[in-house]
């Protein structure tokens, strides 16, 4: 491709922003104004027209399938083979530093990655062994302390506490640092922390990435944290570049310590007087780019920006009211059938939610429907049980002192090894100051006897492994551990765990490590760090399932938002603090603008949460979208099961845009019966509406008589179905 060819279809600013050359510059513009776009044109430009090495650039993305993306991108524009690039995401990026100087950074070999499971439960151990109250202390608390101080480049040591509390926690992170070098374990914030103090430790080797990375390039720049600013200042030598683009309105990680405080900070420390915008947007439609406008223009203390756009093709968004979650996902799921049968791509249609949880539902019908998806995050492949059980045998083999990994699967499958055993060997351990592994060569009698089957098992694995290559030690892991055994003598849900097991040698047999010498430490470190989107449950087109903040920097044909209610979305944990609720509207801001042509509006009237059917009100980031921009399309409920039938009559009840969508439905049985209602004789049916003193208004289900007994099953909003008995029940006809 041609210089002219590859920067022919960009406007002026984005011309500008490709091709400057004198000095950092920062990019602050709206979504779909191509900043992303611009970001890998200029990598490819830099390569094809400024002849700067293949190795000279680093670029940092935030998600995997972004870097993918980029990756893909830049190969196909430039030829040429990108697999030894530095594009990645923090992570990676960080990950790769350490593998290649680990002695450096005071790390074993084959040191391994501990996942946020992983860590809590070490936390967890960590706060029983020292006799720490639980309760006072919740493992989850301590992890979110930890994160923090890490994200802020903070280690335990150059903490003070100022409290009892505070100390305790100080104490915890201090055992967690020693437990994690001991076992040469690194956490996610781990890498980053550890590789930036690598470096400014290490002049010789920060100058020599210094000089190697002639240009630096940051996408999503609003959402980078404390460290991760210090991380790529660090790199930032005399004579690199550094362009970042990002877009204020979208930061959506200030809950995890990112600063956009970090864009000013960029003007002042890279002498950057005017950062370029860009104002046009090549995404969306000017209906989807008005009602995004229209809810961020609600926050307060923006940069401010407008988007326009030559897209015109005003189609209104539509909005779904269904009455459950059930309904809900019925509707989206019979849309999606439409849409792809009328020609659109399964995978140019996403469904975006709040909360990982919020997928289950979709799934289903999603899965009964026959119709292929994809899910990203949420429980990941790679973070199933059958697949984690593999993966510790696995780090055990390249590590036998991870002690995370030797919990996990002692007595999986079961080997006889009880609790009490586990937790001597753990006592003994800690007084040894030695793994759990190594202490059990120290036990003696019937504990020994018992483990060292274990460690017997783990040390034939070792040798073995060195003779087979990648996919034959999965699979002669999965067979000697006994874990196929196991899953084929599961009933119930067997048959999947070995359809994942198959799945991951199948993985296996697909990846590529780029360091031949260890392929397994890597494809472990792949395992960690892959988010959903691995090849092992991967279909060619597939619907996108994703929470808000994975759908980051992606775009869809058609985006299906759902769940739109206050407690939802809004999160009901940042209703009352108005910095949060802002949060919450960049992160609606970043659901609207993933669409490119249809975008629909969807949640429930009611809706099941901690097992309790809850009425939900509507959004209010919904409310704030001119309604001339949005078209009902609620009442006309394709679902068609009667355990609907009499919940809500939408005449009586006050849920706004639901029309009478039970023309399919049928009452279970009509039957009236006369009853004594506190003193006066009325008569029931089915559908009545009545009131109960302590459960508030309901609707009559299902009149039941036998003999003298008389019950009803009524709905009450916001409780769910109760049967109650009549004749003692204290409710009266409304
Ligand atoms: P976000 O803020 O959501 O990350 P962004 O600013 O990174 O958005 P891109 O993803 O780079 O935007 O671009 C949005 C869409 O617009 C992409 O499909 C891209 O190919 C297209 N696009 C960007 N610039 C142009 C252009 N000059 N001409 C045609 N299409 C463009
Ligand atoms: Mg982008």
């Amino acid at each position: 491709m041609n210089e002219q060819s590859l920067l022919n279809n960009l406007n002026d600013a984005q011309l500008q922003a490709v091709t400057y050359t004198s000095g950092s510059l920062l990019v602050l513009a709206g979504a779909g104004s191509g900043k992303t776009k611009v970001l890998t044109t200029r990598i490819a430009w830099l390569i094809k027209n400024a002849q700067i090495g293949v190795s000279e650039v680093l670029a940092v993305t935030f998600t995997n399938k972004a870097a993918k993306e980029m990756l893909h991108r830049i190969g196909s524009i430039l030829h040429i083979d990108t697999k030894y690039m530095w594009v990645g995401t923090f992570h990676s990026i960080a990950l790769r530093l350490l593998r290649l100087h680990y002695q450096e950074a005071g790390l074993p070999s084959g040191f391994q990655i501990l996942d946020s499971q992983d860590q809590q439960s070490l936390i967890k151990r960590l706060i029983k062994h020292n006799n720490i109250d639980e309760d006072r202390y919740p493992a989850k608390e301590v992890q979110g302390f930890i994160n923090y101080q890490k994200e802020q480049g903070i280690r335990a040591s150059e903490l003070s506490p100022d409290n009892l509390k505070n100390k305790i926690l100080i104490d915890l992170y201090l055992l967690y640092e020693e437990n994690c070098n001991r076992d040469g374990l690194v956490d996610f914030t781990e890498l980053l922390l550890r590789s930036y103090e690598l470096l400014s430790m290490n002049l010789p080797l920060l100058n020599r990435y210094r000089q190697q990375f002639k240009h630096i390039l940051v996408d999503e720049f609003q959402d980078t944290n404390v460290l991760q600013y210090k991380w790529l200042h660090q790199l930032v030598g005399e004579r690199t570049m550094i362009f970042a683009v990002g877009d204020d309105d979208q930061s959506i990680y200030s809950f995890r310590g990112a600063k956009v405080a970090n864009m000013h900070a960029f003007l002042r420390d890279f002498q950057v007087t005017e950062p370029i915008r860009l104002e046009q947007n090549y995404r969306s439609t000017q209906v989807i780019l008005d009602a995004a406008n229209a809810v961020i223009d609600n926050n307060s203390e923006r940069i401010g920006k407008k988007l326009w756009t030559e897209n015109r093709h005003d189609e209104k968004i539509r909005l779904y009211e269904g009455y459950t979650e059930e309904d809900e996902a019925y509707y989206v799921i019979d849309e999606i059938r439409q849409l792809h049968n009328a020609g659109i791509e399964l995978n140019e249609i996403a469904i975006l939610y709040r909360s990982n949880a919020q997928s289950r539902v979709f799934e289903q019908h999603l899965y009964n429907r026959g119709i292929a998806y994809r899910v990203y995050g949420g429980l990941r492949f790679f973070d199933r049980q059958e697949i984690k059980r593999v993966l510790a045998y696995l780090r055990l083999i390249i590590n036998p002192s991870d002690n995370e990994a030797f919990l996990r699967v002692v007595n999986f499958p079961a080997r006889g090894i009880g609790p009490r055993t586990i937790e001597q060997l753990q006592e003994t351990a800690t007084q040894l100051k030695r793994s759990l592994f190594d202490t059990v060569d120290e036990l003696t009698g019937k504990l020994k006897v018992s483990l060292s089957k274990f460690t017997d098992l783990i040390r034939l694995m070792q040798i073995e492994s060195k003779v087979l290559n990648l996919a034959e030690t999965i699979s002669y892991v999965i067979e000697t551990s006994g874990i196929r055994e196991h899953y084929e003598n599961d009933p119930k849900e067997g048959e999947e765990r070995i359809e994942n097991l198959n799945e991951l040698i199948s993985a296996v047999t697909g990846f590529q490590a780029e360091d031949t010498t260890n392929p397994l430490v890597e494809f472990l470190a792949h395992a960690v760090l892959e988010s959903g989107d691995n090849q092992a449950n991967s279909y060619d087109s597939a619907v996108q399932l994703m929470t808000v903040h994975a759908a980051k920097g992606l775009e869809f044909k058609v985006v299906f938002v759902v769940g739109l209610e206050d407690g939802l979305f809004p999160h009901e944990n940042c209703l009352n603090n108005l910095k949060e609720v802002e949060e919450e509207r960049r992160l609606m801001y970043v659901a609207i603008t993933r669409a490119k042509e249809k975008l629909y509006l969807m949640r429930a009237c009611s809706r099941l949460m901690w097992g309790k059917r809850l009425a939900a009100p509507i959004s209010r980031f919904v409310n704030e979208i001119p309604a001339e921009l949005i078209k009902n399309i609620s009442g006309v409920s394709k679902i068609g099961y009667s355990e609907l039938s009499g919940y809500y009559d939408p005449a009586e009840s006050n849920y706004s845009g639901m029309r009478n969508s039970r023309a399919e439905f049928e009452h279970p049985e009509t039957k009236t019966s006369r009853v004594s209602l506190k003193d006066s004789d009325v008569t029931l049916k089915i559908g009545d509406m009545i009131k109960h003193a302590k459960f508030g208004n309901g609707k009559i289900l299902r009149l039941n008589a036998d003999g003298k007994k008389m019950t009803a099953e009524i709905f009450f909003i916001g409780i769910g179905k109760k049967t109650l008995d009549l004749n003692i029940a204290n409710i009266e006809k409304v």
